[in-house]
């Protein structure tokens, strides 16, 4: 169609991004009532949100015939981090800023990196901008820092790094990532997608952070989508050098977050408690489905985050068998892992939904 012939050839390249499958859907689609439905399929806190979140939305809900004023939670982010305010993004879910950073670094004639298997919002967004792809092939599901180090070209403006990575869960030690850091041209951003930081274990984890007094051109990214519980609110950050984040805030719309978000977020983060109570039941949640899947003769990929990556063999047919079950997961094919599917950490309940619906499917022709 002519009209189609006139959009940008960059945004007509670009694979349309592909949800997990809401609850209400497979309902739908199935005729399974939604009380039975298990969803783990978007890395989705199953504790729900911070009970004092909660409260901040209640009391937020009372001011939204004002615009949004992102003063306290921009002034809690630094608090945490001891940096200045005007070293921070705020993004309508870190994908926002991702978007913010492609928009503000990457354009046609421009390259950018990313690894295979990354997070499919890196093309998304540099397609978007309309620059040229650099794909690097992953070492056992996981970024090759040494090929991408290789890959880096004269056009190459910016790099994109998950660690952990999703959907393969793969972790990056933090001395290589630093090592990294230090070879890669001082023009050329690297964006570190930290969504899953809270769920490493504290002796593990690094201050990413104070790297950014080293590195200028480091944009380190996070989210209150995951832990935090607040993935349908939309809201997530970045912290990077003041110039980097005075450009990135220019391309931003002005009220890109809403004052129920901002309210959330602001006392989420003061929510250790609840915080303790997620990242302790990601854990022992991991190690019941990781037996699980030893047990059923899945292969896995250890996984750093809330879900873990398992081979299926024929993931499609598999992920049948689990709908019909009203269990929802995520395939991957979309990341070159067609035989791989991806499940979140549940509930101890939810996962054992998973594990016995797994085990029914393997046995028994649904
Ligand atoms: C979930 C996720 C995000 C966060 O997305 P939001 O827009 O903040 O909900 C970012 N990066 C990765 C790798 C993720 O898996």
């Amino acid at each position: 169609m002519a009209l189609c012939d006139q959009s940008l050839p960059n945004v007509r390249a670009i694979s349309p991004y592909l949800p997990g499958k809401p609850i209400t859907q497979l309902a739908r689609e199935m005729g399974i009532p939604v009380e039975r439905i298990v969803k783990l399929a978007s890395n989705e806190n199953p504790l729900g949100m911070s009970p004092k979140a909660r409260m901040a939305v209640d009391q937020a809900v009372g001011s939204l015939e004002r615009y949004p004023d992102d003063f306290d939670l921009k002034s809690a982010l630094a608090n945490r981090f001891s940096l200045g305010t005007d070293r921070l993004v705020l993004g309508n879910g870190s994908n926002d800023v991702l978007d913010l950073v492609a928009r503000v670094y990457l354009a046609p004639g421009r390259s950018t990196l990313f690894s295979q298997h990354a997070f499919a919002v890196y093309p998304l967004a540099s397609l978007s901008a309309g620059a040229e792809l650099i794909a690097v092939p992953a070492k056992e599901y996981g970024h090759d820092l040494d090929a991408m180090r290789e890959a880096i070209r004269p056009d190459t403006r910016l790099i994109w790094i998950a660690n952990p990575n999703n959907p393969t869960g793969t972790f990056l030690p933090y001395p290589q990532l630093e090592a990294f850091m230090c070879a890669v041209p001082e023009d050329v951003i690297v964006v570190l997608d930290e969504a899953y930081n809270e769920y490493i274990p504290p002796g593990e984890r690094v201050d990413t952070t104070a790297w950014l007094q080293m590195f200028s051109n480091l944009v380190i990214t996070r989210t209150f989508s995951k832990i935090y519980g607040l993935a349908g609110l939309r809201i997530g950050y970045a912290l990077a050098s003041a110039e980097i984040a005075d450009l990135m805030n220019r391309v931003r719309q002005p009220f890109n977050c809403n004052n129920l978000a901002l309210a959330a977020a602001t006392a989420a983060l003061d929510d250790h408690e609840f915080v303790a109570r997620s990242y302790a039941l990601n854990r022992s949640g991991m190690e019941q489905i990781v037996n699980g899947l030893k047990r059923h003769g899945f292969p896995h990929i250890p996984s750093h985050g809330n879900f873990v990556t398992f081979k299926a063999g024929d993931a499609a047919t598999l992920n049948l068998k689990l709908l019909k079950q009203g269990v929802i997961v995520r395939p991957i094919g979309g990341y070159g892992m067609p035989e791989w599917l991806r499940v979140t950490i549940g509930t101890e309940a939810e996962n054992l939904r998973f594990l016995e619906a797994l085990e029914h499917a393997q046995r028994k022709v649904l």
